[in-house]
């Protein structure tokens, strides 16, 4: 595996300034292409599984993380609070207390659940400045994050729903290693004493994964402090792992916020909290992108998916009226002409770009591509509406694989 620190530098994707200080990466527009990229997705997939989106803001009153229970057990990994007026506001932590309000704000009717509120939204974290670097340890971080708010008996279905999300995810992703956990309370742990829910909760996981055929380990003293949580784990280039994607059950939140449904019945009922994030944080999502791929990205997520080569000068008109071809069909294209060195160098250089398509004279005389793929297949030439159709419709349908000159499927 590659160091992505090192990687977003020599592409280009991110960089820090100590300005902005350590633990605040900025995106670069290659870097910034791949998130947006990968956010799309990300909110494709919500939506058609049945979520809604909202966006909610980034910090809120102490009050707040005193109700959901951060204040007294997640302190030391907040920012400091600021004064404002009479009150104190907090950076958020993490976006539940948030979503629980806007499921509190309106009365709720059983009709209304599974009720699935998702939102890819900023939280932050006082890591410590010895811990930072790259992607992986910042202070500022984009969380994919949704909370679905059901029944008891609906509790299963959606996290066996989500961890299915999650696998749809890694395959479109490329992401092949992959290791499951059941994470459980663990002794001297800051956890809320509630151990009739934990046990309720902690059964509801287990079946899941049973259920799922997936393998998984049972870890004590990685829960939540809240609840026992399905975390799916990567590793970096150092062999260090991390959490990626979960899914919580949650019976303490609903409890503290006093959230409740008018059931069939016409009696007040409590929902349960599903928590669940299928890639965890866009800046760890992309930093475990860079070392799993070398750079080299699905398609779908490359930064430029398509590179135009020019023979000679003569195909410079050419090439350019390709480009904007390809921003009209929605793909990313650049030129790399003459001027930047042979036709060979110029392949060299653009190596992990996933198709390159070189115009000489013949290709330009009857709008024809001949294509070259990242890994070194060559296409002879082709119509070059047959090409973009081609290589768009596997980006559209975010396949791990290039697309090599068959018919779509
Ligand atoms: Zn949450």
């Amino acid at each position: 595996m590659h160091d992505h620190r090192r990687i977003g530098r020599d592409l280009d994707l991110f960089d820090t300034d100590p300005l902005i200080g350590s633990g605040l990466p900025y995106w670069l527009p290659d870097g910034a292409a791949v998130r947006h990229a990968l956010e799309d997705y990300i909110r494709t997939a919500e939506q058609r599984a049945g979520y809604r989106h909202v966006y909610s803001p980034v910090l809120a009153k102490r009050e707040l993380y005193e109700i959901s229970g951060h204040w007294s057990h997640y302190r030391d990994d907040m920012f400091p609070p600021m004064d404002l007026g009479a009150d104190q506001v907090v950076l958020r932590p993490s976006l539940c207390p948030h979503h629980a309000l806007i499921y509190r704000s309106r009365g709720r009717s059983y009709r209304e659940l599974p009720l699935r509120i998702a939102e890819l939204g900023g939280m932050y974290r006082s890591e410590l400045s010895g811990a930072l670097g790259g992607l992986t340890r910042v202070r500022a971080v984009q969380l994919n994050d949704a909370h679905i708010f059901c029944a008891p008996d609906q509790v299963a279905d959606e996290a066996r729903a989500a961890l299915e999300m999650i696998r749809r995810a890694y395959a479109a992703l490329g992401i092949t290693r992959a290791r499951y956990r059941l994470s459980l309370p663990g002794p001297g742990g800051k956890y809320v004493a509630a151990p009739d829910l934990w046990r309720r909760a902690t059964a509801l996981l287990t079946e899941v994964l049973d259920r799922s055929g997936l393998p998984y380990e049972a870890v004590a003293g990685e829960a939540a402090f809240y609840g026992p949580k399905i975390d799916v784990q990567v590793a970096d280039h150092a062999g260090r792992e991390s959490t990626l994607s979960t899914v919580q059950v949650d019976f303490h939140q609903p409890e503290r916020f006093g959230l409740h449904y008018t059931g069939a019945d016409g009696a007040e009922h409590r929902p349960v909290m599903v928590h669940r994030s299928v890639i965890g944080s866009v800046e760890r999502a992309v930093a475990h992108l860079i070392e799993q791929h070398g750079g080299a990205f699905p398609a779908w997520l490359a930064p430029t998916q398509l590179v135009v080569l020019p023979v000679s000068d003569a195909e410079q008109d050419g090439a350019a009226a390709l480009v904007r071809r390809c921003a009209d069909l929605g793909l990313r294209a650049a030129t790399s002409g003459p001027e930047r060195g042979s036709l060979g160098a110029r392949i060299r250089a653009e190596r992990l770009v996933p198709y390159q398509a070189v115009i000489g004279a013949r290709e330009a005389a009857d709008d024809l591509l001949s294509l070259r793929l990242r890994d070194g297949r060559r296409l002879g030439p082709r119509p070059a509406a047959d090409v973009l159709t081609g290589i768009g419709a596997g980006i559209r349908a975010h396949s791990p694989e290039l697309w090599d000159g068959a018919a779509a499927a």
